[in-house]
Parts: structure tokens; sequence; C-alpha cells
């Protein structure tokens, strides 16, 4: 979209209000609203903001962050008032000097796609996003009771959020997103919603316009959405698969040769495989994302692959029946920030393609019915993920040292919270027994 066509739609569709768009780097979707008055100066990328109130981002002494409104994310936000309509641009973000921010996630991942384009690989990505429609209590609290009995595939009035499902992809498919499918998932009041093909950068974009949309729309019917990873100890979690399709320069799928998994398709796997664990602080980033990576509810808990259907591994193959391999990674958890952790999978690719990484064996057995001794676990808390991101140097050179320092004192802290907080388990468990 030119800027010519933008001032138009503006023009046209009585827009009032523009939010520009950006993420920290713990993947919460920020904004600032103007009024179209101020179009102009968005366009030219003068409108600045205070980067040392945003967690993670600036220092106070240098704080002034500048706008740059990615054209190409423009649209208008359709549950809104159709009179004085609202619209958004995701940006990138720029210092005073015209440099690039590098704390800016989008930037990461910006700088890890064009590497790939340089190696010749162009990285597509279907998300399968899965979250909880949960009730909201007389005070307006989010709520874990759930009357709600419906199970996978179920349909209504078992599943008794169809409408809202409805809404949400109605709403998306107007903003431009394309859905594949949408179903009620594995646990009671859980959901998911499946993107179709996009480039890497367009799919972590996408992914941040469906949160804010998903919290949005059921907030209007009454409920209220949750990304947390696990919030019932006996249900499954929430994950956020990628299916993952290579191509080369010339639009062919790298990841097959003779209807068969390639040499770089094992490659790239065992890159994703080699990084699992030093990447996990991204892709599970909270306490509660480690409660979801246990045996028996559809989440990896070794760092294995499998060639066949195998869901009980962290990655798998899938679509060789109808000639189209991709890998399915399936550890990343609905909290974390998509745009850090799809940089981070596009690097661990390159990498396991440029040194030809050997592949350990497929696992085609289900992980959870045996001890497994001779297979890496993922790290089991946010302790031992901390400890794993802290010792990669491939994880601080790919992320810059600045969203590496920040991100991991974050962390660290979080967990000493953690530590140091008195849980509802040990009330319950302790207080009146002892
Ligand atoms: N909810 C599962 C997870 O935590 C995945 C279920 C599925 O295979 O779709 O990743
Ligand atoms: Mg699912
Ligand atoms: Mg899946």
């Amino acid at each position: 979209m030119t800027k010519e066509e933008i001032f138009a739609i503006v023009e046209e569709e009585d827009v009032e209000f523009i939010r520009l768009q950006f993420t920290d780097i713990f993947g919460t979707l920020k904004n600032i609203a103007i009024t179209a008055s101020q179009l102009e100066d968005a366009l030219e990328n003068k409108i600045l903001f205070d980067g040392s109130s945003v967690k993670g981002f600036a220092p106070i002494e240098d704080s002034d962050l500048y706008l740059h409104p990615d054209l190409s994310t423009f649209c208008i936000f359709p549950w809104r008032p159709q009179q004085g309509k609202v619209a958004r641009f995701i940006c990138d973000i720029y210092r005073a000097d015209g440099s690039i921010f590098g704390a800016d996630p989008r930037a990461v991942l910006l700088d890890a796609c064009k590497r790939a384009k340089d190696a010749g690989l162009n990285i597509f990505i279907e998300a399968e996003c899965e979250f909880f429609l949960l009730n909201t209590d007389d005070s307006g609290e989010i709520s874990l009771k759930v009357k709600e009995k419906a199970s996978y595939f179920d349909i209504g009035p078992l599943d008794m959020s169809e409408n809202i499902r409805r809404d949400i992809v109605l709403n998306l498919e107007d903003m431009g997103i394309n859905i594949k499918a949408s179903h009620h998932e594995i646990a009671k009041a859980q959901h998911e919603i499946d993107f179709t093909n996009q480039d890497a950068l367009s799919c972590a974009d996408a992914i941040q316009t469906f949160r804010m949309a998903v919290k949005t729309l059921a907030k209007r019917h009454g409920l209220s959405a949750s990304f947390m990873p696990k919030p019932f100890g006996n249900e499954n979690g929430s994950g956020m698969h990628f299916k993952i399709l290579i191509l080369d320069k010339d639009g062919n799928n790298l990841l097959e040769e003779n209807k068969k998994l390639s040499k770089k398709a094992r490659a790239a796997i065992a890159g994703i495989l080699h990084h699992a664990c030093a990447v996990s602080l991204i892709n599970n980033p909270l306490v509660n994302s480690y409660k979801r990576l246990k045996p028996g509810f559809d989440a990896p808990v070794y760092v294995s692959w499998s060639s066949n259907s195998n869901r009980s591994t962290l990655l798998r193959i899938t679509g060789e029946r109808n000639n189209q391999i991709r890998l399915e990674l399936r550890s990343p958890d609905s909290a974390t920030n998509p745009y850090l952790c799809i940089a981070m999978l596009v690097y661990s690719i390159l990498e396991g393609i440029e040194k030809n990484s050997a592949l350990e064996e497929a696992v085609n057995e289900n992980m959870y019915s045996n001890e497994i001794t001779n297979i890496r676990k993922l790290p089991s808390t946010l302790k031992e993920a901390i400890e794993e991101f802290k010792n990669s140097h491939f994880v601080k050179e790919k992320l810059g040292t600045h969203i590496f320092r920040e991100y991991l004192s974050a962390k660290e802290n979080e967990w000493d919270e953690f530590n140091n907080a008195i849980t509802d388990w040990e009330i319950k468990k302790y207080l009146e027994r002892y």
C-alpha cells in the first residue's frame, strides 16, 4: 500500500484514530493512538515515544524512540465504531540518530529473515494458536470456574463458544489475516485458530493482531480470553505450533527430495533440536510454561523428532501424503514473543543447514509411556531454562546483547518472585495440617 492509498482510505472510510503499534521484548503489544490529523507526521516517521517507560527498552538518558509505520500492516479495526473508525499500523522502531533500535523484537526477526533470504531460503509458517475462553465473575474478574464440558472438535451446544470463534475469524479476515480452520480443543473452554501459510514476519505480526482481537472480542461476549500456557493442572495447556515450509530461491520445497525428507531438512531439524533448550526461555517464557511440558498432555518433554505423526515429540514431519513435506514445531506456547521465537527458529534452521548438522534418530513411539534416559530433556522449570539461555553463545549473539541482558534479568527476577511467593497449593496442603 502506498502513502497516497492510505490517505485515500482514511478519508473515504472516515478513520479518526490511528494506533501505532509495536511489541516489547516480552511479547506485549503496545500502542499510541494518534488522530487522523497527525497521519502525515506519522508517515514521515516523526512520531516519537519515551522508550524508558517500556520495560526492557531504552535507558532514561537516551529514551526518545521513533515509530516508523510499516505501510503493509495498515488495517481498520472492524470491532470499533463504524463512524470515526480506528485503524492501525505495526511500526518499526528507530533511534533519534536514524539507526534501527536493536531492542525491538520485530527488528530481530526482520534481520533473521534477511539472513535467511541471503542464504537463499524463504521460510513460511502456518501458526496454530490455542487459548482459553473463560468466564468473568460478578466482580468482572477472570474465573477458573468452567461450566462447559466440550472437548476436541465438539460442536454446539456442548461447545459454548462457537459464536465467539466465528466472530474472531470473521474480524481477522476483515483485517486481512487468512484463517485456515478453527475448532474446540481438547481441554474444557480451550480453542484453536489456525492461520494459513505466510512468510515468517507476517506470521509474527498476525499472531499479535490475533491476540488483540481474541482478547477484545471475548470481552464483547462477556468472557475473558487467556493465553496463559497451563491454567488447569489436569488438562492440556495451550501450545503455539508452527508448521514450517522452506522454499529455495526457485520456489522448490527444500525439505523434500524424491518425496522423502531431504538432507537439508534433516540438517534444519538438527539445528532446531540443537538449540531447543537454549531458546526454551523464549518459547516457554513463564514459570507456568513448564507445567505444560509434562508427559500426557500433547506437549513435548524431550528434545526429539519424529518422522511420522507422533505428537509426543518436539518436532514432527507432516504433509508427506500430499507431497508437501513440512516440519511441525510443537514446543512454543501461547505466551511466547512471536518475533523472538520465530527469529530463533529461523537462525537455528540456518545454522543447521550451513553446518550440515547431523540429525539423531527419529522417535516414533509414544514418548510418554516409558522412562527415557538416552534423550535430552527440555528444561523442566523456568530456572533450568534460565541456565540454558544464560550459557548459550548462540542466543546472546542472535538476540543482541541488549535484549539478552534485559530479558535474562527480568526472567531471573520472575523466578525469584515465584520462589518467594506462598502459593495456594502450599496453603491448602499445609496451613491446617501443620
Ligand atoms: N494443547 C497441546 C499443547 O500444549 C497440543 C494439542 C494438539 O496437538 O493440537 O501443545
Ligand atoms: Mg491443537
Ligand atoms: Mg498442531
